[in-house]
């Protein structure tokens, strides 16, 4: 039993990333990844909106960015690296969420794309960051390491 909150086996899983008593955590984690994202991201990307509904809908990206004709629907995320499909997963998670906005920039003229931002419960890099990193001329190696910091909180 969790000592915690009396509720759920205290598993690691459950102690880093779902217990109700860490929930404050755990935002902070996940905001200190998104504050990074955009002060990466905002010298060569207009921050269209952060934290807040898009498209007259109830989704609330964490972020989305325009550059050019391009939006990006960015979404931070830490899942629990417990299972080897755990990145897979929260990304297609992420994708199916967040697909229901893809048209609604089409008509305004606009490709969008989801972009799950995934880093572990434990700190751990998806590979799939660099993909979106790169289109800004960011490299992950080219983190100061504070900024590694940031990521492993
Ligand atoms: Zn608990």
């Amino acid at each position: 039993m969790c000592r915690r909150c009396q509720q759920w086996n205290e598993t690691l899983p459950h102690v880093i990333n779902h217990c109700g008593i860490h929930s404050h955590a755990w935002q902070l984690r996940h905001n200190a990844i998104v504050e990074r994202v955009i002060k990466a991201i905002s010298p060569k990307a207009k921050i269209l909106s952060a934290n807040q509904n898009v498209c007259g809908t109830t989704l609330r990206p964490d972020i989305v960015a325009q550059v050019g004709k391009k939006v990006f629907i960015v979404d931070v995320t830490c899942p629990f690296e417990g299972a080897s499909t755990a990145f897979t997963a929260a990304w297609e998670d992420k994708c199916t969420k967040y697909e229901p906005l893809l048209p609604l920039y089409q008509a305004m003229g606009l490709t969008a794309t989801v972009v799950p931002f995934i880093v572990g419960a434990l700190g751990s890099w998806c590979p799939w960051n660099d993909k979106f990193l790169k289109q800004f001329k960011l490299f992950r190696l080219g983190l100061t390491s504070s900024d590694l910091e940031i990521f492993s909180d």
